[in-house]
């Protein structure tokens, strides 16, 4: 019903569920994340702002494992920062070599077209990495000026293992890369310099567990010098990295407000991720998903992706026969208060999706889990 000027709404006080998120994000909140969130705001230009800045562009460094200097967060979700990433780096009259094998390399492709390219495309099936030959061939047929993949495909659960000889295919065919690193920034093993990433973007509420709003972008100095060079302004003024060169660059002026809160809220999430040390924190994702997957296994079902590309932070579990699989997560989330989620495109009603990813990389988590479906299953 429609409210009039007159009708004061009955809204009551925010009572949200406490849900266990073991979904393909956002994932569980460190309490330390969301004290962050609580403390007094400052101006987006205040002295202590640029301090607090400073720290999360280092901090963030250390997190991507490059000296990029060019290394912000992008106010907004993960797909603020992966248009910032397309939308500076593909012009008009550009073509960009995007991947087949999941959901969201078609989303790639869309905002390559909306900032102008021509959109072509190395084939995979959903489920299956990218192999190193196939993108050859189609660097080879096609030339382009930009080739994206992603690192670790959410709607599929499949790691993108191969990068390093990913990139050195692209750059001997002066492609430059865009690496889609979502799901495995501060989850699963990253070097953007020593892999020769050129562009690589992320989201915040995966596996580093803060609450989406600020969401990390890298490029190297040569991604930046096209960036800088081009001959059309992007479509996007928000998301226009030359003028965003002036707030977190030198300068720090104005541009837009920065989301404060946010900004605070990665600045701790990535202390976390630097307290506990990225290495560690690689393996810890690895050992929990690991018996997520063992206990998984053990009640007879089967993991969708084989152990060679097994993405620890979305582990993609085949659903049995017989099974719904949007029962099964209903059930979970009413019974358990419980997230996981189902498959998406191809992999719609075949598989679920059972996150292990940041503060919700826990042992208590993957026990609850396994016991839960294990009950749902029954
Ligand atoms: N890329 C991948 C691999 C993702 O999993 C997601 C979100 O789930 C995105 C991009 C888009 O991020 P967001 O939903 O934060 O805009």
């Amino acid at each position: 019903m429609p409210t009039t000027d007159n009708e004061t709404p009955d809204v009551s006080e925010l009572t949200p569920p406490s849900r266990t998120l073991m979904g393909p994000g956002p994932s569980n909140t460190n309490p330390r994340v969301l004290r962050a969130m609580s403390t007094p705001l400052v101006g987006h230009l205040d002295p202590s702002f640029v301090e607090i800045m400073n720290d999360v562009q280092e901090l963030l460094r250390y997190t991507f494992r490059t000296d990029n200097e060019w290394t912000i967060p992008v106010s907004g979700t993960g797909s603020a920062a992966m248009e910032a990433a397309i939308g500076n780096l593909v012009e008009p009259g550009d073509t960009m070599l995007v991947p087949t094998n999941g959901y969201f390399g078609d989303r790639m492709a869309s905002m390559a077209r909306r900032a102008g390219g021509t959109v072509v495309e190395v084939d995979a099936p959903w489920g299956e990495p990218l192999e190193t030959p196939t993108v050859e061939d189609a660097l080879e047929t096609h030339d382009p000026d930009v080739f994206g993949f992603v690192h670790a495909e959410t709607s599929t659960g499949v790691l993108q293992p191969n990068v390093p000889e990913l990139t050195a295919v692209a750059h001997e065919h002066d492609a430059l890369v865009i690496a889609d690193t979502v799901t495995s920034l501060g989850g699963v093993e990253l070097r953007v310099d020593e892999w020769d990433i050129d562009v690589a973007y992320a989201g915040p509420q995966k596996c580093l567990s803060c609450p989406p709003g600020a969401s990390p972008l890298t490029l190297s100095d040569e991604a930046m010098e096209k960036v800088l060079s081009r001959e059309q302004a992007p479509r996007s003024w928000y998301l226009d990295l030359s003028l965003l060169e002036g707030y977190w660059g030198d300068e720090r002026a104005y541009h837009h407000t920065a989301p404060i809160t946010n900004v605070y809220a990665l600045r701790e999430a990535l202390r976390l991720v630097a307290e506990e040390g990225i290495e560690s924190r690689w393996d810890r994702h690895e050992r929990i998903a690991g018996a997520l997957k063992a206990g998984v296994e053990g009640m007879g079902l089967e993991m969708n992706a084989p152990e060679e590309y097994w993405l620890p932070s979305l582990n993609a579990v085949q659903v049995p026969d017989g099974i719904d699989d949007s029962e099964v997560c209903e059930t979970l989330l009413e019974r358990y208060d419980l997230e996981i989620a189902g498959g998406l495109g191809d992999l719609s009603g075949e598989i679920f999706r059972i996150g292990c990813m940041g503060h919700s990389a826990r042992a208590e988590n993957v026990i609850f889990v396994v016991t839960a479906l294990d009950d749902v299953l029954e």
